[in-house]
This record gives structure tokens, sequence and C-alpha cells, in this order.
């Protein structure tokens, strides 16, 4: 493995972490965080952190050039997110080689698609947003009726770093296109690649539009958050802190979009591990489970529910495929798997491994990592348990890393049960090549997101968001961008 720090092109004016009102600025009370890279540990860089003095700035300015921004065309504010979208494609690379530097999601499998979709979202808004149209109403001879969408105000948008790219260029897509204006904060452990963007963006929008704060999500996030002047907070990230956000937010009758956590299930129906299905299926399942992105993805299939009259032949080859992917550092082009975030996560993954072999869990592949204390690098290798049950955490608690749970199943109610019986409700994958069936257990599972005999990404276009507690409102769409960043304003005339 060779060290690849220096092989990145860091933020330049963005180093300061902090954008407002269309300049760089230092932190008020001047205090710095170290950005590191997880495959080796080693600092990255280091950059602003800042505070409720600088999100208040930062909300200042939004407020003042809101007026200003809602009354443009929406067509105009499109073209700027096009722009900023063909902006990404042109720096791609360099874009993608630092985001893979401070997550650790892998250049070749991660990062660079990654990055590819983070332009084709904002293309995808700035193409759309025209359709931000108002109704007519019927109510009567005499009365003309209309509505119009009208943006909200300030946003608030709170990211994490598991997919912070896309996850900013959905947040900046939908909030200046419907015509709020927009403070972002990344994540502590993955602010660059945003900043990257954020640098492309600086002279495209109109100065107080598009505000960074970079910080801690005590320090930052949550002044965001409370803050009486932000009209809605659009939050991607864990459950406890969603919670937070929530509260937060109700005691201003505040605005909030939520996506939070899942535990997904994936079912493997008999028919799809036919000869000429079986490859495809196990393609399938390994993807669901996001093993590539060392599992830290919130629609993981990370509870596997295989028929037991297919279960040796598919876990056999489930068990061969990945073993053979190449764990290391994300910026080489040959790594499929790379780090996990942050030591306080790898422990904790580790602790679930740990806890899940000393019960008794059946370890189909891999062991517990190195201790936090003397791994290289952040490396777990993926896990796969079985002879565990709904009562075990394994099986309940998001892990957010490379730990499949899975279990064989015979009765059709009693896998839709076990795969119901989760408090989240995100996404869910099915494998079968009957119809009927598909229709079926779709129908009976509770997610926001079912796919069968598909294991990929998001698509822009569709409305994405949980079901139970994981999350309240959609995003990808136009529709749920217009359904959660405008509210409908209504005009009754007696004419
Ligand atoms: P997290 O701890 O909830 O952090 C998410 C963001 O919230 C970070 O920017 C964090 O800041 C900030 N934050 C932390 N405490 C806060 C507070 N008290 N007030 C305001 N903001 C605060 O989540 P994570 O561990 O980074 O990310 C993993 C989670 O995100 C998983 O549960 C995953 O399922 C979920 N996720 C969901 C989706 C989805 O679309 N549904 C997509 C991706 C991830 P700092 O980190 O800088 O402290
Ligand atoms: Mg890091």
């Amino acid at each position: 493995m060779s060290t690849a720090n220096n092989s990145v092109v860091l933020p330049a004016a963005g180093i300061t972490g902090l954008f407002v009102n269309g300049e760089w600025r230092t932190p008020a009370n001047g205090k710095t965080m170290v950005v590191e890279n997880p495959c080796f540990r080693s600092p990255l860089a280091t950059i602003g952190a800042s505070d409720k003095d600088d999100v208040d700035s930062a909300v200042a300015a939004a407020k003042a050039s809101f007026p200003a921004w809602r009354r443009l065309a929406a067509r105009a504010r499109g073209a700027m997110l096009i722009e900023l979208g063909n902006r990404i494609t042109a720096h791609q690379e360099e874009i993608a080689r630092v985001l893979a530097a401070e997550t650790g999601n892998a250049l070749r499998t991660q990062s660079r698609p990654e990055t590819q979709s983070a332009a084709e979202v904002l293309r995808y808004y700035g193409g759309t947003i025209a359709e931000q149209k108002g109704e007519t109403l019927p109510l009567g001879p005499g009365l003309f009726s209309y509505t119009t969408r009208e943006p909200l105000g300030v946003v608030g948008a709170i990211i994490p770093w598991n997919s912070p790219l896309v996850l900013a260029a959905v947040k900046i897509g939908m909030a200046l296109g419907t015509g709020n204006t927009l403070i972002l904060k990344p994540a502590e452990d993955a602010p660059l690649a945003v900043l990257k963007i954020a640098e492309l963006a600086a002279d495209i929008f109109p100065a107080g539009v598009f505000n960074i704060v970079t910080g801690s999500g005590i320090e930052a996030g949550a002044p965001l958050s409370t803050n009486e002047d932000v009209a809605k907070v659009s939050f991607t990230g864990s459950l406890e802190v969603g919670k937070l956000i929530a509260h937060a937010v109700a005691d201003r009758i505040g605005r909030a979009t939520l996506e939070l956590g899942g535990k997904s299930p994936c079912i493997v129906y008999p028919d799809a591990a036919t000869p000429e299905h079986i490859d495809a299926t196990v393609n399938g399942i390994i993807a669901a489970m996001r093993f590539a992105r060392q599992g830290q993805s919130c629609t993981a299939g990370s509870r596997l529910y295989v028929h037991k009259s297919v279960w040796d032949e598919v876990m056999t080859r489930v068990v061969g495929k990945v073993r053979e992917l190449r764990i290391g550092d994300a910026l080489d082009e040959n790594t499929d798997i790379g780090a996990i975030i942050n030591i306080e996560r790898y422990t904790e993954v580790r602790n679930f491994i740990k806890e899940a072999i000393d019960s008794g869990a059946e370890v189909l592949t891999g062991s517990v990592p190195a201790s936090p204390e003397t791994a290289k690098g952040f490396y777990p290798e993926p896990v796969i348990v079985t002879g565990v049950d709904n009562s075990w955490r394994v099986c309940k608690e998001e892990v957010f890393g490379p730990v499949l749970v899975a279990l064989p199943w015979e009765k059709e109610e009693e896998v839709i049960q076990w795969a119901n019986d989760t408090v989240y409700g995100l996404a869910a994958y099915v494998f079968t090549n009957d119809l009927t069936t598909a229709l079926r257990v779709t129908e009976q599972i509770d997610a926001g997101w079912l796919q069968v005999n598909r294991a990929g990404g998001q698509i822009p276009g569709m409305s994405y968001g949980g079901a139970k507690r994981s999350g309240i409102g959609a995003e990808y769409s136009i529709e749920s961008a217009l359904e959660s960043y405008t509210s409908r304003k209504s005009v009754t005339i007696n004419v």
C-alpha cells in the first residue's frame, strides 16, 4: 500500500471551512479541526470549525438574500444548478480523490460513481425545477381560485459522512431550486469534497444564497437546528440525532425532513437461485449489503433471508465472492473495499462482531477485526453470521459496518413477519423471477423503497424516503422537493 494523502488536491480557499455571504471566512472564534484519512489514520487537512456565532451570521446572510432569490424565475435558478453540475463533471476526478481520501470509500467502486451522481442530481433538479407550478381550482361560479408553490425561507441542511457529495447535491438542488436559501453543514469527518464543490459554486449563486458551515454536530449542527430564522431543517443521519432535530424544530413549529437509518431485509426465493439466475442474485445480495462501502449505507440490506431449499448453494457462493473482494487504500484502483470512517465507528462495529461471536453466532466468513489500538487503518473484513434470531442486537440494530446476518426461511408469511419486525422501514430487496410473488411480497413489506432483482443506489427522479422510524418526508424527485421545500399559497378571487 502506498501513502496516498499527497496525491489529492485539497480545497484551497475552502480550507477556512466557512462560506458566508459570498466569501470564505475564518470562523469567528478561530477554532479548527483535523480531517483524517481513515485508511492510514493520518491527518489530511486542518480546516476551520464553526460554532454558533458563525452559524448565526450565515443564517442572517441567508435570510437577507431570500427575498431577491425567491423572485428569480425558477428556470434561472435551474440554470445555476446545471452549471454547478457541469463544473463538478469537469473536475470529477479531483473531487472523487478527495472524497476517497477523507471517507475511506474506494475510488473505483464508490467515490468516483458518487461524484458522477452528485453532478447528475444537480442537473436533474436544474432541468425540472420549472415544474414549480400551482393549480387552478373550480370553487364555483364567480370564484377564481389558484395556488402557487412558495419557498419556505432559510433551509438548514445537515448531512452525514457516508455519502456526503450526493447528499449535498440533493439538498442544494431541492432547497435552492425551489427558491429557498441554504446553509449546509457537512459532517466533521467528511467536509473536504463538499468544500471542493462549494468552491465551484462560489461565483455561481448570488451572495448569501448558498452558505457552508463546517464544524461538529454539537457546535455547528445544533445551533443551526435551533435558530428561529431557519424555516426548515433537512437532516440526513442517525435516528438518535434525528429525534433531537425533530424536537428543536417542533419548538418553533418549523419544518423538518428526516432521512434516518435502516435495517433493511433482503429476501431470496428459490426461483432466483436457478443456474440461469444465481450469479445475478449473489451479486445483488453483495451489492445490497453495500460491502464495497464497508456496509456504511442507510439502505444496506443487512438482514439476508434465503429460502432453505437453496441456502447451501446461495451462501457458499456469497461467501466465496465476498472473500474475493480486495480491501485496502481507498485511492488504489485495485481496491474494492476501503476503510471505516473513524475510530469510534470502527470500535462500535468491532463490538457488534465480537458480541455476536462471543454469544455463539455461527460465522460463515470474517473475524473480529484488529483492536483499535493496533489497527494501521480501519479495515474490518466483511462478516457474515448465522444462527441468530431477532432478539440479538446484531439482528435488531443498525451496525453501519460490513456485517451481514443471514438466516434460512421456509414459509413466506414467516419471512415477511421477520422482514417487518424492526422499527426501521427504509429499504427492502426481493430476489424472485415470479412477478406474482414479487407483487405479493412487496405489497406486504413496510419500507420506503423496495427493489426487486436490483440492488443499486437511488436514481434522480424517484421519490426516496423512509417509512416507520426511518424518517419523515422524501427526497430525490421533483415531486418530493415541491412537497418538502415549498408550501402552497391559495388565492381566491370573487370575480
Ligand atoms: P449522525 O451522527 O446522526 O450525524 C449526521 C450529521 O448530524 C452530522 O453532520 C453530525 O455532525 C450532525 N449532528 C450530530 N449531532 C448533532 C446535533 N446534536 N445537532 C445537530 N446536528 C448533529 O449520523 P452519522 O453517524 O454521521 O451517519 C450515519 C447515519 O446516517 C446512519 O444512521 C445512516 O443510516 C444515516 N443515513 C441515512 C440516509 C438516508 O437517506 N436515510 C443516508 C445516509 C445516512 P458531526 O458528525 O460533524 O458531529
Ligand atoms: Mg476522516
